[in-house]
């Protein structure tokens, strides 16, 4: 075991498995649910949803880092086109966003994720750090972690100190001491490095490291064997 590690933190979507085709399928099951009940809707385009999304910040800055919150708001805004009377409208928009969360929380691992779950938590405390809202106890990998810090428990997105801060506090070992693994070289490798943690990158697809002023930290590409890797960090 490594001499320097007490602690591992994980981020979630794109670190344990692929998130995209996870929203689309939740994404979709939702809108069936709501045009099942209010007829076919125009959902609009990325861009739409971008300019509603800064407008719903501008008036309420919690948007920015509640994604359920968010995204509650604009199911109940597209339901509110068909639905004139508030409150039946709040109740459909409140059963879609539950059958989203149950959808959004059905996840393919990439290979050998459980495997080395299962190894690291007999070595190190492990904690999870993440932007968006998955729910570890849905999913299954509660066991492995003594906490999951999403932003909306410290009201920021990573790469802002947040959630480092929180982590380091509910740890309560030394920065150096705890370990980063994520796939975003911002949100995670920087936010953790200029917080004082050490990073290990998960960089599937071999993605070059373009983050100016900032050294590339140590990589892996699969998680098969990654726990060998840790202690010899
Ligand atoms: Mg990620």
């Amino acid at each position: 075991m490594s001499n320097s590690i007490k602690a591992i933190t994980f981020d979630l979507d794109d670190t344990f498995w692929d998130v995209k085709p996870v929203l689309i399928n939740a994404e979709m099951k939702t809108r069936k649910f709501i045009e099942d009940r209010v007829g076919k809707l125009e959902w609009g385009s990325w861009e739409d949803f971008k300019i509603i999304r800064e407008k719903l910040i501008f008036e309420d800055a919690s948007y920015e880092f509640d994604v359920g919150k968010l995204r509650k708001k604009l199911l109940l805004m597209k339901i509110e086109e068909r639905i004139t009377d508030p409150q039946a409208a709040l109740n459909l928009s409140e059963e879609a966003f539950k059958l989203f969360f149950i959808e959004r929380n059905k996840v393919d691992f990439f290979p050998s994720v459980l495997d080395e779950l299962e190894k690291l938590s007999q070595k190190y405390v492990l904690g999870c750090l993440t932007n968006g809202n998955a729910n570890i106890k849905m999913i299954g990998i509660e066991e492995f972690f003594k906490f999951n810090i999403s932003s909306k428990d410290v009201k920021a997105n990573k790469p802002s100190e947040n959630h480092f801060h929180e982590a380091q506090k509910l740890l309560d070992v030394n920065r150096d001491e705890i370990l980063h693994i994520g796939d975003h070289p911002v949100n995670d490798m920087q936010g953790a490095i200029d917080y004082g943690f050490k990073a290990l990158w998960f960089n599937p697809n071999k993605e070059v490291w373009n983050l100016e002023g900032l050294e590339k930290p140590p990589e892996f590409f699969s998680w098969i064997g990654v726990t060998e890797k840790i202690d010899c960090l």
